[in-house]
């Protein structure tokens, strides 16, 4: 049977996976690379319910791409790697399903850089460095923009002057792979059940979705993956006149501007600590409360923004690292919430339960699998190659 690899380059990780390509992809192994362009990067590898490290050194992206697949031979077992899926960050406004990686399609994705500068390069130079190993696999690009590319004019647009819509400053949502996952595994759970759906996504990167019958309708992310909700390091929400204060009082240049909101900010800024949840939960410090106590306030107030753009709320699932994880921070957004039919079961969210609720609106605690959707879009991709290749 052949194999499908997937490949998520972030600015200084990759994670991996390696699946069969079956009907239902089964995923054979796992990992990541951390720390990449600093002298500790590290390789992990899960594998038949083993997991290894292994010392990479100072690695670039092309580098590390190498090592996965020196690492993953053995999971190939002698197999190809028929296709490869790749996370890409940006589709623009081309992109509302997964790509097949021709050069004409990557020279348009090359051109969506200024819109993503941190991270699509990264995500471009790991597909080149994947054609190279494997110059006869599909190479499919999988968008997180491209689930959201639905969304009505008024949740696409910013009130600038018109040109700059049709320039492409738009409102473009993240982590749409993630929400395309839960709308899935939701038209499986419960498919009468979920017309008005809020996903809040919330792990070291953190965004929040509305779904109608399974379509995202708005999300708190706009332009850049800087909007909406606090992150591990993102500010989110930030009245753009701060900016301009930033510029004009601080002489803050682009740079200095762009690290201080992407890398300074959100949890870690506010608790002066940390950008990990579970450090911030543990630490006690009013700084670490008060982040947290920032960051639920956000998704509150989201909540209620985005069950105003629905009409009314049926669902509200839980998913990331610290949606899945952390029955602290789900029991405080929950809190207080019956005024909007939500009404908390605290022992099943103590348990991690799937429902983790009593009242008219099912709040749920999903897993999210990005992987999977970019290995599935990259096996239709490779049914589709070899059904053009047989007609
Ligand atoms: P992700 O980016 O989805 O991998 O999520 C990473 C975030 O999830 C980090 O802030 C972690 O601290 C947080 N996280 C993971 N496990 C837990 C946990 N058991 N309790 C609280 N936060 C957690």
């Amino acid at each position: 049977m052949t194999r499908v690899l997937t490949l998520n380059a972030g600015s200084s990780s990759i994670k991996f996976a390696v699946f069969s390509s079956g009907d239902a992809p089964e995923e054979l192994a796992s990992g990541q690379i951390e720390s990449l362009y600093s002298f500790g990067g590290v390789l992990s590898l899960k594998w038949q319910g083993k997991k290894t490290k292994t010392e990479l050194g100072q690695a670039d992206h092309v580098e590390g791409v190498r090592a996965i697949l020196d690492a993953v031979a053995p999971v190939l077992d002698g197999q190809g790697v028929a296709a490869i899926g790749h996370r890409v960050v940006h589709g623009g406004t081309v992109y509302d399903a997964p790509a097949v990686l021709t050069d004409e399609v990557m020279a348009t994705l090359e051109k969506f850089v200024p819109l993503a500068p941190l991270h699509q390069p990264h995500n471009l130079a790991a597909v080149r460095a994947a054609m190279e190993a494997f110059p006869d696999a599909v190479q499919v690009g999988c968008f997180d923009t491209a689930f959201h590319r639905g969304h009505p004019w008024v949740n696409d647009t910013f009130a600038l002057p018109r040109r700059y819509y049709e320039a492409g400053v738009r409102r473009y949502g993240f982590h749409g792979l993630s929400y395309d996952y839960i709308a899935g595994a939701m038209a499986r759970i419960d498919p009468q059940g979920a017309d008005r759906t809020v996903v809040c996504h919330l792990g070291n990167g953190a965004s929040m979705c509305a779904l109608r019958e399974g379509q995202s309708v708005a999300s708190t992310m706009g332009f850049s993956a800087l909007d909406g909700l606090p992150m591990g390091t993102r500010c989110g929400q930030l009245d753009p006149g701060v900016m301009l204060y930033l510029m004009e009082q601080e002489g803050m240049d682009a740079k200095a501007i762009s690290d201080l909101l992407y890398k300074e900010s959100g949890l870690k800024g506010l608790s002066d600590l940390s950008n990990d949840m579970r450090v911030l939960e543990g630490a006690g410090t009013p700084e670490a409360d008060q982040a947290i106590e920032y960051f639920v306030f956000r998704i509150r107030r989201e909540l209620g923004s985005l069950a105003a753009v629905l009409g009314g709320l049926d669902t509200v699932v839980f998913t990331g690292g610290i949606g899945e994880n952390s029955a602290n921070i789900r029991g405080k957004v929950c809190s207080d919430m019956e005024w909007i039919g939500i009404t908390l079961d605290e022992a099943a969210n103590a348990e991690h339960a799937a429902v983790i609720s009593s009242g008219d609106v099912t709040v749920r605690v999903i897993p999210t699998d990005e992987e999977l959707v970019i290995a599935t879009a990259a096996i239709s991709a490779l049914e589709d190659a070899r059904a053009a290749a047989a007609e």
